[in-house]
């Protein structure tokens, strides 16, 4: 038992607190709104802004231990939390994490491979840049993007004509990498340096947002050790505790076998972890528990042949005013409806997943897609 403390209230601290609750513990969540999905289901909430430093300490008064669910959070909030219970990750991870550069940096000294890249600050930088990493090149803003929110795409050098450099003191541009598929590795740790893998996802993104996970990923046994040696050494390069995802792209190496190369880092569950629930014998969520109370990490074997999520966008519900026909998805057999309660749907807004398992993971690909595409029919 014990009370867990969570910053953030979107979806992955929804599932976190499902599965903390079923595991016996109390679990207080920190965020703005009672509207938001994981104060839907909290023991226990504190509302306030996130900088708000009073009501983070009514907040951390309460909790044995704390953790959060995105990076976009201040780091003076969580340098507050650490005062009254460990917090994980820290405010130094976080810091890492919400910077591009920086955290580029850690993982590049910490001899993984990673997309050239640089720093820059505006056009005459980004000519400098062009030079070094070659064109076309991706520019994407050091701070607070997701979903390839804040991306360019530069081909010549008068693409930078359309990039608003006030929004942003610093950018990163890095090498265009032609990849065959993208993976993810979620890694956790634990505070005694503990660690333990998931199997590989593979994820399919559409207009820069996951779009389909599937597992078990198409890569060489080798290929895949070494994903998963590079994960762990992230997570303990970048000293974290909890769960770290490490985005990665797949390319053909030089030697005709595949190389992965890392994207960017999550120091928390991941939506490409959310198979996980009915894939692995321990879900990410279940892993982050343990990670963060200490306990022995839980078992992250498949329990079936082939699994597959689909991410349900606002998108689907189209006019926001009616209701997906979500009987029509479930009547796909063995197709698994996950929903976090938004009050708003949204165009590009993560609202739900569907997940199905199963022997095959090619049957179950198709699955989930079927059923998603009965709610828009
Ligand atoms: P999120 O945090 O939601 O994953 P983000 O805004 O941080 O998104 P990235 O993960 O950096 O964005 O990029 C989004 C997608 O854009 C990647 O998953 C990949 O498909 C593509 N992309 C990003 N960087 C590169 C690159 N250097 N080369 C080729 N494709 C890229
Ligand atoms: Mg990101
Ligand atoms: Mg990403």
């Amino acid at each position: 038992g014990g009370t867990i403390g969570m910053v953030g209230g979107g979806q992955l601290g929804r599932m976190f607190a499902i599965a903390a609750t079923q595991m016996g513990y109390q679990v207080v969540v920190f965020c703005e709104t009672e509207q938001e999905p994981a104060a839907q289901i909290a023991h226990r909430c504190v509302f306030g802004r996130l900088n708000n430093m009073d009501a983070v300490e009514a907040f951390a008064n309460q909790c044995d231990v704390i953790t959060l669910e995105f990076e976009n959070i201040p780091e003076a909030t969580i340098a507050k939390c650490q005062q009254y219970a460990p917090t994980y990750p820290s405010s130094d991870v976080l810091a890492t994490a919400q910077d591009r550069l920086r955290e580029k940096n850690t993982i590049q000294d910490a001899g993984l491979p990673v997309a050239p890249f640089c720093r820059v600050v505006d056009a005459a930088t980004l000519a400098t840049a062009a030079e070094a990493v070659g064109l076309p090149l991706i520019l994407k803003t050091a701070r607070s993007g997701y979903d390839g929110k804040g991306q360019h795409r530069i081909t010549t050098l008068a693409d930078a004509d359309h990039v608003a450099w006030s929004m942003c003191d610093e950018w990163v541009a890095e090498q265009l990498i032609s990849f065959d598929r993208e993976v993810s590795v979620v890694v956790a740790r634990t505070a005694d340096g503990r660690t333990s893998t998931f199997p590989i996802f593979e994820n399919d993104h559409v207009n820069h947002i996951l779009d389909v996970t599937m597992l078990p990923a198409t890569l060489s046994d080798s290929v895949q050790k070494q994903a998963r040696e590079i994960a762990i050494t992230a997570a303990k390069a970048l000293d974290v505790v909890g769960l770290l995802c490490v985005e990665m792209f797949v390319r053909p190496s030089a030697d005709g076998s595949e190389e992965v190369i890392i994207n960017e880092v999550a120091p928390r569950p991941h939506n490409s972890g959310h198979l996980t629930i009915e894939a692995c014998h321990t879900s990410q969520f279940e892993q982050h528990v343990r990670a963060v109370c200490g306990l022995p990490l839980g078992n992250t074997e498949m329990i079936c042949g082939g699994a597959a999520m689909a991410n349900l966008l606002g998108d689907v519900w189209g006019d926001e005013t009616k209701t997906p026909p979500w009987d029509n998805a479930l009547a796909v057999d063995g197709v698994k409806l996950h929903l976090y309660g938004k009050v708003h749907a949204k165009p590009g807004r993560k609202m739900g997943h569907l997940t199905c398992v199963g022997n095959d993971r090619d049957a179950v690909v198709a699955k989930v897609r079927e059923a998603r595409s009965r709610l828009t029919r």
